[in-house]
């Protein structure tokens, strides 16, 4: 199965994509084995989250309306952030995969969402970490990442994109709001 994911995964995406691909996978093993998650499906969900990056905005569309996929109005009007769910229908559909979480993490890795499973929130702060990002702060996250501290992580990306959107005058989905908020309410500072 693996070998198969990797050859297509391969054919599929631009060459960076691919290789951005493999370093999530790898970072996100790393972290399911300090968090104590099953590092295959962290494995699974790396390799799956950015399945659908190949397509442009008039593909997405027209693969959600054509699975009459759930999609809310802000990634509607925002579709590259529907790679996310896009990627989770096609990993079903075409690959089998039927794990919650694995299916969870990729759907949601675009946009987050309160009551994250512990594997969702590892793509999400893997994806944001892997060893060639360079964002400010970034860093930082990567200390409190590997120290296990994984809520904290999770704050941490989400508050940088946040602030990263507020910047550029970008719409904000409140599932990353809520995601944010809800850690705050935890008492994870
Ligand atoms: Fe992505
Ligand atoms: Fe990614």
């Amino acid at each position: 199965m693996k070998n198969r994911v990797l050859i297509e995964l391969e054919e599929r995406l631009k060459r960076s994509r691919f290789h951005h691909t493999l370093r999530v996978t790898d970072t996100a093993m790393e972290l399911a084995k300090d968090c104590d998650e099953d590092v295959t499906k962290a494995e699974i969900a790396g390799l799956f989250h950015d399945l659908a990056k190949n397509l442009n905005d008039e593909e997405l569309l027209a693969y959600i309306e054509l699975h009459d996929l759930e999609i809310d109005d802000i990634v509607k009007r925002n579709l590259y952030l529907a790679h996310g769910m896009v990627a989770a229908d096609i990993a079903m559909r075409e690959y089998g995969v039927d794990d919650e979480d694995i299916l969870e993490a990729i759907w949601y890795h675009t946009i987050g969402r309160a009551s994250l499973s512990k594997l969702a929130k590892i793509i999400y702060v893997a994806d944001y970490i892997e060893p060639n990002r360079v964002m400010n702060g970034v860093e930082a996250i990567r200390q409190v990442a590997e120290s296990g501290n994984l809520d904290k992580a999770l704050l941490m990306t989400v508050e940088n994109q946040i602030t990263y959107l507020l910047t550029g005058h970008q719409e904000i989905h409140p599932n990353a709001l809520e995601m944010r908020n809800e850690l705050i309410r935890n008492g994870v500072k």
